[in-house]
């Protein structure tokens, strides 16, 4: 009891020893009256009454913005807690993660929700609620990369400087080739090369470059043009186990390039994520170079225009991205390699958290956390 209530009931008493017995009665129901009274500032209603202001970021699906309208898992989410313990709020939207947090680190809000992880680093400066949200890091890559693409790799093949070069040495070898044929057969009396220059060198080049390539459909009649012949068709072949060789060695490599199945194909690849986020940290950790844009849809940019090989960020938003807007252009590659919760964040210490963790988990215990979930991560709809 609040020491001004002891303090008048005292007095109270005081008095009632010099009061006859129905004013006494009177003042007995005045002190019942006080006691039950809803002392200004007492209770929590005061407190849970006060507007929280709330700090938020765009991350689909867990925060869209359209115009001044918020809507999204986590804007749900919390309008379902407030609800739940009655409380008034406001929302204000900050660019960045980093932004939001600095602004719950200077109590300048309450709290801050969007797809926020805990993380151990945050834990020391934040407190933060329970999980609202398990996901984790994820790859994304442009789904052309791994079907689409056969075409296109061989004509890269086929143009690739050494096959150029190749093509240019068995076209030298034939005309080489068929000069000899040519000098060593045109005096031969049934010979199968015009005596002439020119037929003579067209025809013999014919026979050069199919006996290269596959098998002379006729052969030189004078024994030196068939010793000369014999010694080709050994060149062709070998040249043509050369030229296998080359091809498959080319694309072979080509394919393995073209392939991120997890995170160990990423270091010298071009990766894209957002600055200040945890996929940014968890890549710096690994050692794997990464381009920081500023925002997700930047980076589904960055890789749907070719100036990145994997995208990696948060799983639960790839997914949505993936089964949406980027339906068929990207696909999400390997199973989380990082496991991640999201939290609401607060102050260190701050008076709300007890509230809010009684609030979520009511929330998940009623089914409303349910509703919410399939109304924003509907499988069906993906
Ligand atoms: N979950 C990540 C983080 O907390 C990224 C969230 C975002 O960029 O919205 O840093």
């Amino acid at each position: 009891m609040k020491p001004v209530l002891l303090h008048k009931l005292h007095q109270v008493l005081k008095i009632l020893n010099k009061v006859p017995f129905r004013q006494s009665l009177l003042a007995g129901t005045i002190i019942l009256l006080l006691l039950i009274y809803p002392y200004p500032g007492a209770t929590q209603g005061n407190q849970s009454k006060k507007t929280l202001q709330v700090a938020t970021k765009v991350i689909p699906p867990f925060v869209f913005q359209d115009k001044d309208k918020l809507s999204g898992f986590s804007i749900d989410l919390w309008r379902s807690i407030a609800n739940e313990m009655g409380a008034d709020f406001k929302f204000t939207v900050y660019p960045t993660v980093p932004d939001v947090l600095d602004e719950v680190e200077q109590n300048k809000v309450d709290l801050g929700i969007a797809a926020i992880s805990i993380t151990a680093e945050r834990q020391k400066k934040f407190d933060f609620s329970l999980p609202m949200f398990a996901g984790g890091l994820q790859i994304m890559v442009r789904s052309s990369e791994s079907k689409n693409n056969i075409f296109p790799n061989l004509l890269q093949t086929f143009f690739s400087p050494t096959l150029l070069q190749l093509v240019g040495i068995a076209l030298a070898l034939v005309v080489i080739a068929a000069h000899i044929i040519w000098l060593f057969e045109r005096h031969h009396q049934e010979a199968m090369i015009s005596k002439s220059y020119f037929p003579g060198i067209f025809k013999a080049s014919w026979w050069a470059a199919a006996t290269l390539a596959t098998q002379a459909d006729e052969m030189p009649k004078g024994p030196l043009g068939r010793m000369i012949a014999i010694i080709w068709m050994f060149i062709g072949v070998i040249f043509v186990a050369y030229f296998t060789a080359t091809v498959t060695t080319a694309m072979t490599v080509q394919q393995l390039q073209g392939d991120i199945r997890g995170i160990e194909d990423l270091p010298g690849r071009v990766v894209v994520t957002t600055a200040g986020s945890t996929a940014s940290e968890f890549l710096r950790q690994q050692k794997i170079k990464a381009v920081e844009v500023a925002g997700i849809e930047n980076a589904y940019d960055t890789l749907l225009r070719n100036q990145a090989d994997a995208l990696v960020f948060d799983s639960p938003v790839l997914l949505y991205y993936t089964a949406n807007e980027g339906k068929n252009k990207v696909e999400i590659v390997g199973s989380i390699f990082q496991e991640e919760n999201y939290g609401i964040v607060l102050p260190n210490n701050s008076p709300y958290r007890r509230q809010i963790n009684s609030a979520l988990l009511t929330i998940k215990e009623n089914g409303i956390y349910r509703t919410l979930y399939e109304k924003w991560f509907d499988v069906k709809k993906a």
